[in-house]
């Protein structure tokens, strides 16, 4: 259906993720380096008013969905009174938020009673080793205990786990064993280039693999995929689901419905592309106008690429040759 948010391809916008932050307390190795990235001044950072207002403009223009993110979503203070604001604004059919679960066991329930409906939470190991190894954070029991408190509260669990080849591709079948009796869908995700953090082309292991390992194993029937990005399976006999998120090898860019809002008030229509709009300036401004906001939404609809252009494989070892991917707090 084409509605003011669609863009020049023909795909309607209406999914606007939402970072709250750069910071960031894990060092995972396909994301940060080690020592971390320079972080932005806070007062560089919006406001929950001003996230709530661009959330609100986006919604009235036909947007229906909104996902909070990061960094860590909830290192940022009082994050379930954002939760609370955004459940509140007209027309919103889905609130979620992803986060890599340290901080989650004591607010899993008060993001619950806040309005949260799901929650992706990303675990790329259940060996506390491998996952000291991958996050460079020793407190796996913390996140564990958070994916229960999610459970408890009711919320709707998905867990995001990137595979890499050589690094945690040998528990493909435990996360499987692991969909199958629990009633959380756990996400494979292919490993994305992203420059100047810990790009390792040997390190991408293709979805494909990934869905014929589980299919040999398990049964898996196929769910309608509608405006998801991953392509999704019940498992037979079991209660969870497994989805495959293959961002390089089998892209879903025809597809694509989002829009990103960045920490400070950027709006980019493509995480593979650095095209970027500044809302700021709109929004801290003397007298600050929707319809401004509204136009710079639209623009950045009307401007998202045909697809992120990245074709598999890639070879090179030169983050500097890769696009200057901003994942965290982007
Ligand atoms: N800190 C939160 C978390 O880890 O869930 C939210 C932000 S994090 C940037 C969002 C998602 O991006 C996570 O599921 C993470 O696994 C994924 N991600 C980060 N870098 C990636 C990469 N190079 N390739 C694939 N997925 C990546
Ligand atoms: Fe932090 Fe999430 Fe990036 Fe890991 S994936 S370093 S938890 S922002």
């Amino acid at each position: 259906m084409s509605s003011i948010l669609t863009d020049s391809f023909g795909r309607t916008i209406d999914y606007l993720r939402i970072s709250v932050t750069d910071r960031c307390n894990f060092r995972c190795i396909y994301c940060m380096p080690p020592e971390g990235i320079p972080t932005l001044p806070r007062e560089e950072i919006l406001t929950f008013e001003e996230i709530a207002r661009v959330a609100r403009i986006f919604l009235k223009l036909g947007g229906r969905r909104l996902r909070i993110t990061g960094g860590e979503p909830l290192l940022r203070k009082n994050v379930v009174e954002l939760v609370e604001q955004l459940a509140g604004l007209p027309k919103l059919k889905d609130l979620a938020l992803t986060t890599n679960g340290f901080f989650l066991s004591k607010l899993a329930q008060p993001l619950k009673d806040a309005g949260l409906q799901r929650i992706n939470i990303s675990l790329d190991s259940l060996d506390h080793t491998q996952f000291s190894k991958l996050t460079k954070c020793s407190k796996f029991e913390d996140v564990w205990e958070g994916i229960e408190q999610a459970l408890t509260a009711d919320l709707k669990v998905k867990i995001n786990v990137v595979i890499m080849k050589g690094i945690n591709e040998k528990e493909i079948l435990r996360f499987g064993g692991l969909a199958k009796n629990s009633s959380i869908e756990v996400r494979f995700i292919e490993f994305m280039p992203l420059c100047g953090t810990g790009w390792r082309p040997e390190w991408v292991f293709p979805i494909k693999e990934v869905r014929d390992l589980l299919k040999e194993n398990f049964t898996l029937a196929p769910i309608p995929r509608g405006q998801e990005v991953a392509e999704s399976y019940r498992i037979e006999n079991g209660k969870g689901n497994v989805g495959f998120i293959a961002s390089l090898t089998e892209p879903f860019c025809d597809s694509c419905s989002r829009l990103r809002l960045t920490a400070d008030g950027k709006l980019r229509s493509c995480l593979f592309s650095n095209a970027e709009v500044e809302l700021k300036p709109w929004l801290r401004g003397a007298e600050p106008v929707d319809e401004m906001i509204e136009r710079i939404i639209i623009q950045a609809v009307r401007s998202k690429p045909a697809g992120h252009g990245m074709t598999y494989p890639i070879t090179t070892k030169n983050p500097e040759e890769l696009p200057k991917i901003r994942f965290v707090g982007g």
